[in-house]
């Protein structure tokens, strides 16, 4: 991969995009009240030949922490802050995912699919009624009530 970051121009702004999309979704999640420096370090070491401002490498970034002044200071509340609505995204995010799981999970069932195995979904009796049961059991034991 370092490779082509080196031959192909394009091939390395990726990363940095990519950052930059980040960073944007950040500042949104802060509701756009803080200025936020981007930096992207590699972590071998092998940022050398790139010219870029914010690119460094990793041996660099104590350094360059310890030096970087844009003459911002926060409060103690507003670094707590910045730091809840962080957490907040991260639980925001989990839950994004997990909501798309069961999504997932529910068109399987719904489209005769165990979603544990992937084998056919079948009506089975049960002594408490019919149910949804997979037809890889006792392999698979996944059941959905009807
Ligand atoms: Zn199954």
């Amino acid at each position: 991969m370092v490779q082509i970051l080196y031959n192909e121009k394009n091939q390395f702004l990726n990363p940095l995009k990519q950052n930059n999309s980040h960073i944007y979704h950040l500042a949104k999640a802060l509701n756009n009240k803080y200025h936020i420096n981007s930096v992207v370090v590699f972590v071998q070491n092998n940022a050398n030949n790139i010219d870029v401002s914010n690119v460094i490498n990793l041996c660099d970034l104590k350094k360059y922490l310890s030096t970087y002044d844009d003459g911002t200071y926060y409060s103690y509340d507003e670094i707590d802050y910045i730091y809840d609505e962080i957490k907040n995204l991260d639980v925001k995010i989990k839950n994004r995912i997990h909501v798309n799981n069961i999504q997932k999970q529910q068109q399987l069932i719904r489209d005769g699919i165990c979603p544990r195995c992937g084998a056919k979904l079948v009506e089975r009796n049960g002594k408490n009624g019919k149910f949804i049961g997979c037809s890889n059991y006792p392999n698979c034991k996944f059941t959905k009530s009807i």
